[in-house]
């Protein structure tokens, strides 16, 4: 299927170059990688292949630009960070569309993530400005403390496929008005969106070598050099718990400060005395949001007997009449997934819930290329024994547990390394206030099926990671404390 005029001009636009230091070239190698649009299996552009010497030269861009950045007056950084926020709202389709291409989300859900993914510019614009320090006595009388926060240095982002743009924006916006500079590596299957996101941030006033950008077809060879650099002072990576553990590994010999967004096995629990209603529209999102591929999707929908039947044939009755198709075209619900190992993923998850006694309630199957498609699933009366209990689906497979006291229902919850969100439906405030102390994850959604939001400080416990993203504590990461101490 060849593209359509405006989604190959739009593609045009998009450099297919290295951004290093302000200039876009070629690889080192002269090598080109192919990035694909998940609906066709078809190439939809080919660019530069960055090598290990390319990503040592985009972190000597880097450093060499980092102490004039750091000098730059915060109101300066929130401006640039302003007209970044409003370039990308008259961009919105843009950004839109090549995020639909190169990933395959249906398109208002590519909206919403500008939307999403812009709102981190505009917050840390705002932050930039307000970084403060303490001033206080010592407890001895004899001196003053003084307590202030300064930019770690220069960043390295690795970013996943599934949220292209909004992962880039939540460490970018936090790094830039810290007065960081960067060095960052898309994921392979979607590098258009950074890359095109880096052009916008030159054209918002972000000086060269500032932002740098070295998409790869390779995963640990560039990353290796840059975290063994010692002029690299932070990590900040988005992605599963396994590549997560590598790369702590690789920074620990470096000594390198680390942000780690990591994998999520959500549990989403449904009490008898829950409004239905919201929990059916909330389970709606939590899991069909992003075809299923996201960390805080509802890997776990944990469901009151008494309730269950009802939310089970109410879900399905909706989910069997979604539509389905290229996320680039307008009105398609279910896009294509990422590739053809995330519709393995489903169809053996599901095979795996069916042999362990579960019921395909709709669903349930692979559809036939082009493309890589999962029909939305819903699986009913899971056993504690199916790899979904334990494994991140990361597509549109919804399988349903019962349980019959809240006990029971924390404890499945909580049966999981993973702590990254879970959803609770309950109309009593008192359970809801339980819960919010006793399920082990960094965020809750109460009787809220998305939690996502640019002022509130985004990450898990467990191995769901380490530190936050958004909210106040969003530039921390970025911040070193130094304390100094004033004799009287
Ligand atoms: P992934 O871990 O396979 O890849 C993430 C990034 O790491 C990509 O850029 C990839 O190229 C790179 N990478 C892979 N192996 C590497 C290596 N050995 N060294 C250096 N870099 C390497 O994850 P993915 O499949 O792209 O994304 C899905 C995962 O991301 C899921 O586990 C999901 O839960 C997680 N995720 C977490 C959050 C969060 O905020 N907690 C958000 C989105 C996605």
């Amino acid at each position: 299927m060849a593209l359509q005029q405006h989604e190959q001009d739009l593609l045009d636009r998009v450099q297919s170059g290295l951004g290093i230091g302000g200039t876009w070239e070629a690889s080192s190698s002269g090598a080109t990688f192919d990035v694909q649009d998940p609906a066709t299996g078809e190439t939809i552009k080919s660019i530069a292949d960055a090598t290990v010497e390319d990503a040592v030269r985009a972190l000597d861009a880097a450093v060499a630009a980092q102490d004039a950045w750091a000098a730059t007056s915060t109101r300066e950084r929130s401006n640039i960070l302003r007209r970044a926020f409003d370039l990308l709202q008259e961009r919105k389709e843009e950004f839109a569309l090549l995020m639909s291409l190169e990933m395959g989300k249906p398109i208002a859900e590519s909206r919403g993530e500008v939307g999403y993914g812009g709102e981190f510019l505009r917050w840390f614009s705002e932050e930039a400005v307000r970084v403060r320090g303490d001033y206080r006595q010592n407890p001895e009388g004899s001196g003053n403390i003084l307590v202030s926060h300064l930019p770690v240095g220069p960043c390295y982002f690795i970013t996943p496929w599934n949220f292209p743009l909004a992962m880039a924006t939540r460490k970018i916006a936090p790094a830039l008005a810290a007065g960081c500079t960067v060095v960052i590596k898309p994921a392979k299957l979607t590098p258009l969106t950074t890359v095109y996101f880096a052009q916008l941030l030159e054209e918002a006033g972000v000086p060269a070598g500032v932002v740098n950008v070295v998409p790869t077809s390779g995963s640990g060879a560039q990353s290796n050099a840059l975290l063994s650099d010692p002029r690299l002072r932070k990590l900040s990576f988005t992605g599963s718990t396994p590549v997560g553990v590598k790369l702590l590994e690789a920074a620990a010999g470096n000594v390198l400060r680390t942000s780690m967004e990591l994998g999520g096995n959500a549990p989403f629990i449904v009490f008898e005395d829950a409004d239905l209603d919201r929990a059916v529209e909330g389970v709606m999102l939590a899991k069909y949001r992003n075809i299923g591929q996201a960390c805080t999707a509802a890997n776990r929908v944990i469901v009151h007997e008494s309730v269950a039947d009802e939310f089970a044939r109410r879900v399905s009755e909706r989910v069997a009449k979604m539509t389905i198709g290229r996320g680039a075209e307008e009105g398609n619900e279910i896009g294509a997934l990422v590739d053809d190992n995330a519709v393995a993923t489903s169809a053996r998850l599901v095979a795996d819930a069916v042999e362990n006694g579960a019921e395909v309630l709709t669903g349930g199957q692979a559809i036939d290329g082009p493309g890589h498609f999962f029909q939305p699933t819903v699986i009913d009366k899971l056993s504690p024994q199916a790899a979904i209990m334990r494994e991140e689906i990361f597509g549109p497979v919804l399988g349903i547990i019962r349980f019959s006291t809240e006990e029971e229902a924390v404890e499945i919850a909580n049966n999981t390394e993973y702590g990254l969100i879970s959803y609770v439906f309950t109309e009593n405030i008192h359970r809801g206030h339980r819960m919010i102390e006793q399920l082990e994850t960094g965020m809750m959604g109460l009787n809220a099926g998305v939690a996502s939001n640019a002022a509130a400080p985004f990450g898990g416990v467990k191995q769901s990671g380490i530190g936050r993203e958004g909210g106040a504590e969003g530039i921390h990461e970025f911040l070193s404390t130094k304390y100094t101490l004033l004799p009287r």
